[in-house]
């Protein structure tokens, strides 16, 4: 294994299936660990303390920000998401490659921070789609949806930020190609410093 893992910051309209996506990618190779985030938000039916998010208060998270225990946070359609940093810190050390799921404004301030960092925008096919898959997620209120798609517009002004964007239209062929452009990173020069000079040292040695 590499000793430093990639950070690798996924975002999207919310609806664009990243949730799943990032799911499918864990279950599927090793080298991942999944970020859990804190919010503010309540828990949506189905999803449990620790396992897609630690539930806060609004002080509760407040006191996170205070303590600087975030990488990064924001605020989305009125509550608090962050990111905790020991757990990205603790895995990227053991040379895992951490996904963070955050929305535009975090994936900003995570890439001023470590530049290093990979930005991916994940999309659907299409803007019909999207409303789509949001409104058949049954789960939010046609005013979420509304507020939701409201800031999809803005998310798209945004795009260019990042360093990748993939259209989620097949599951697997979109799980396949993450995991080939993580790979990819791997290479860049930047990230193989030690192995760069050692091979400029053997040179050097032969030629004694
Ligand atoms: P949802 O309420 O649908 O779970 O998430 C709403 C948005 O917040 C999504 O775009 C999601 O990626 C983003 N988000 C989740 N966790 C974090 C976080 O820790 N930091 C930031 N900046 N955004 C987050």
């Amino acid at each position: 294994m590499e000793k430093r893992g990639i950070l690798l910051v996924v975002s999207g309209f919310s609806g664009a299936g990243k949730g799943t996506l990032m799911k499918e990618l864990l279950r599927r190779y090793e080298n991942y660990a999944l970020s859990i985030s804190a919010t503010t938000r309540k828990p949506r039916e189905g999803e449990a303390e620790g396992r897609e998010y630690f539930f806060k208060d609004r002080e509760a998270f407040e006191q996170m920000i205070a303590r600087d225990e975030l990488i990064e946070y924001a605020c989305y359609v009125g509550n608090y998401y962050g990111t905790p940093r020991a757990y990205v810190e603790e895995q990227l050390e053991q040379g895992r490659d951490v996904v963070l799921e955050i929305e535009i404004q975090g994936a900003r301030k995570v890439k001023e921070r470590f530049q290093d960092t990979i930005l991916l925008f994940v999309s659907p096919p299409s803007a019909q789609e999207l409303r789509r898959r949001l409104t058949d997620r049954g789960t939010e209120t046609p005013e979420v949806i509304e507020n939701r798609l409201a800031r999809a517009i803005e998310e798209a002004e945004g795009i260019e930020d990042y360093d990748y964007f993939v259209i989620n239209d097949d599951l697997d062929a979109c799980v396949e190609y993450v995991h080939q452009i993580v790979q990819c990173e791997r290479s860049r020069t930047g990230r193989r410093a030690e192995q760069i000079q050692a091979i400029r040292q053997e040179l050097k040695a032969f030629a004694k």
